[in-house]
């Protein structure tokens, strides 16, 4: 199914316009019509949204300024409709400085200006496609290993570059973390305006935050429109990869879908394979002598009917917070383990059906997706980062670390007891004790309190001390009996790519040289094994602010940068400089201490074995995409 995202001519008459516009999303509508329309008056400032909070609607517009912006909106509309020809749209610039004016309450500094016109670029438009073609008769390939949301991107840019290329896909379909995890109840939580490539927004996602079967599709659907699916082998595992300093290229060990093994070279290598996807077993005592099934929530075993059953689940992280509340609905009894509670943020159309006329007017009403994609970018990315700064002067650390901090834990902290007011047994069990975002906070709807207050559901959280042929037995010595175990305890994040072994120059294995403390340059290279690219790699994780999309977006024109500076050089390899990757190691390490996640004691995937923070990138959305602009040739050793 090819994505929709076309605006359609609008044929609807005037009470159907009337009709969406109770569905529409203002504080972006006005700016997608001023552009349309040319008419920037219809950005009066007695309009103007105020901005974002938990439970503000429409950007903290009044009542009356909504329904003054929806008379004003069905005016532009109908002009749309009825006299398209003598409408003079804006230009792009034009847009980009007034609406986002309005929009933020100021000017989008200079700094945001050529990211946004990117990210806003008019359909059908796609100013981060390569903007260069590799010379036909220059012989070069690259090997992508996965076929997920950043290796489909990869082959995309590759593609358009005419830079050939293979993927090596371990499963049978495209898709990687949303084929893989087909748990009840898995869904995004990014707003899927934001969770998607910037160059195919769909302007009909059923919901907000899509459920892992509509991502699974978009991302098919990407596949099939970039006509990519045909240079993926499926079932083809990479188990190792050699780099030969003779002829500088790859040799990439395979395991085919027979089982037989084979390889395929290339020239470069962009590793794909995510981070989320080796589940991590707990280590506990007794865990082979359950009798019963028993699962991880990444490898959902549909076969075992839950219905009627006890369950226990271990775990209270972002998966098992989302299939929790589903199969607590079938189940005898659910027993839920918790080692440490989640701060939860109140989101309350988490799990709404995008409504109809909101649907309608993204379909029909140019621009509208991409000034609704604006709204959350500016309002959930960079702003977010603040609250998560560690303040030096802060004096406690351990339920805060700078006022702003304190003040998203008195919110999420008044939401929480909000919603277990009528049950201190369980306040007392759900509120944390560490400063929120030093792990990733969950959105609720209020679906977490509803589903711990049923009857049918205990929450525990005495240390378990052993599995049990029967059951969990906790600390306390009591043993709870259970007919199935889902562990929902995450995955060997700070392990990145695993299992595969990667050796690069003088034969060096990249995780010796890692010795358990993954670093990379930009996340994305490592000295020693030229030529080799990572996406989502390591500290290129968003805890608060962002989607993890925009960053692979940033890496692939990085990377599609480096494979034309080699091409157009006539080099060829390129390895990263040792100094260059250490002192901006040192750079991240630095910034992460001034985060709650790298100061905050409690434990999270964040961190590796070493202590260090692997996985997150500590600055701004934007820094990322200024210094993945292009690469510094010097930053690298040519051969
Ligand atoms: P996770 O956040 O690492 O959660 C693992 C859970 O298992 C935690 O509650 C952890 O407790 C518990 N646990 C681990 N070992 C344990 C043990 N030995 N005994 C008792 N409890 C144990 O994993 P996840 O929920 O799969 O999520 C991982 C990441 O995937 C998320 O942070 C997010 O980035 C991504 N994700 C996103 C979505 C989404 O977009 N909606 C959904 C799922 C996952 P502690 O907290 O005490 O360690």
């Amino acid at each position: 199914m090819a994505i929709a995202r076309t605006t359609r001519p609008i044929t609807a008459d005037d009470d159907a316009i009337r009709a969406a516009l109770e569905d529409a999303f203002l504080p972006a509508l006005l700016p997608a019509l001023a552009q349309a329309t040319g008419d920037f008056s219809l950005l009066r400032d007695d309009l103007r949204p105020a901005g974002v909070a938990p439970g503000v609607e429409q950007g903290g517009m009044s009542p009356s300024a909504q329904a003054e912006a929806r008379v004003l909106a069905f005016d532009a509309i109908r002009r749309i409709r009825d006299d398209a020809a003598n409408l003079c749209p804006a230009p792009v610039e034009e847009a980009l400085r007034q609406n986002t004016a309005w929009m933020t309450g100021s000017e989008a500094s200079e700094e945001y200006i050529p990211l946004l016109l990117e990210e806003l670029a008019p359909e059908g438009q796609d100013p981060r496609a390569p903007a260069w073609r590799k010379d036909p008769s220059v012989s070069f390939s690259v090997a992508i290993i996965g076929s997920g949301m950043s290796g489909i991107l990869a082959a995309i840019r590759l593609e358009q570059a005419g830079v050939p290329f293979v993927i090596l896909e371990k499963n049978a379909d495209v898709g990687g973390t949303w084929l893989e995890n087909t748990y009840p109840g898995a869904r995004v939580d990014v707003s899927n305006a934001f969770y998607s490539y910037s160059f195919a927004q769909k302007v009909d996602w059923p919901k907000h935050f899509s459920t892992q079967d509509v991502l699974l599709n978009y991302f098919r659907d990407c596949a099939d429109e970039y006509g990519i699916r045909e240079s993926i082998r499926f079932n083809t595992e990479v188990t190792s990869i050699d780099f030969d300093e003779e002829s500088a290229n790859w040799t990439l060990h395979v395991r085919t879908p027979d089982g037989a093994e084979d390889t395929v070279t290339a020239q470069a290598v962009i590793s794909a394979v995510g981070q989320l996807n080796r589940p991590k077993l707990p280590d506990i005592a007794g865990m082979q002598s359950f009798e019963g099934p028993s699962f991880h929530s990444a490898r959902w075993n549909h076969d075992v009917d839950l219905k009627g059953k006890r369950v226990a689940v271990i775990g209270t992280g972002a998966s098992a917070a989302q299939f929790i509340p589903v199969i607590a609905n079938d189940v005898a009894e659910l027993m839920i383990f918790q080692r440490t509670p989640n701060w939860f943020a109140p989101v309350p159309h988490y799990q709404d059906d995008v409504p109809a006329g909101l649907t309608w007017l993204f379909t029909h009403v140019p621009h509208y997706m991409h000034w609704y994609r604006f709204w959350l970018f500016w309002n959930t990315t960079d702003g977010l980062l603040r609250a998560a700064k560690v303040d030096p002067e802060w004096p406690d650390r351990s339920l805060a670390v700078s006022a702003e901090n304190d003040m998203l834990r008195m919110l999420f902290t008044g939401y929480i007891q909000s919603q277990f007011a009528d049950r201190p047994d369980l306040l007392d069990k759900v509120l944390p004790k560490y400063p929120p975002a030093s792990k990733r906070i969950i959105l609720d709807n209020g679906i977490w309190a509803r589903t711990l207050k049923r009857d049918n559901v205990e929450l525990l959280t005495d240390r378990i001390e052993e599995i049990t042929p029967g059951g969990v037995r906790t600390e306390d010595g009591v043993e709870h009996r259970a007919d199935v175990i889902i562990y929902g305890t995450g995955f060997q994040a700070s392990k990145f790519l695993t299992p595969m072994k990667v050796h690069g120059r003088g034969g060096i294995e990249l995780h010796q040289q890692w010795n358990g403390d993954a670093r990379a340059y930009m996340g994305i290279t490592v000295p020693n094994f030229p030529n080799f690219f990572m996406l989502y790699g390591p500290n290129t994780n968003i805890v608060v602010n962002g989607s993890i999309i925009y960053f692979s977006e940033c890496e692939v024109q990085y990377i599609l940068g480096c494979i034309r500076l080699l091409l157009e050089q006539g080099k060829r390899a390129m390895d990263c400089r040792q100094g260059v990757h250490d002192e901006y190691n040192a750079r991240i390490d630095k910034g992460n201490l001034e985060c709650v996640w790298g100061v905050s004691s409690v434990n999270s995937w964040y961190k590796n074995e070493t202590g260090r923070v692997a996985q997150n990138w500590p600055f701004n959305l934007i820094d990322y995409w200024k210094q993945t602009r292009e690469p510094d040739p010097a930053d690298y050793q040519f051969t």
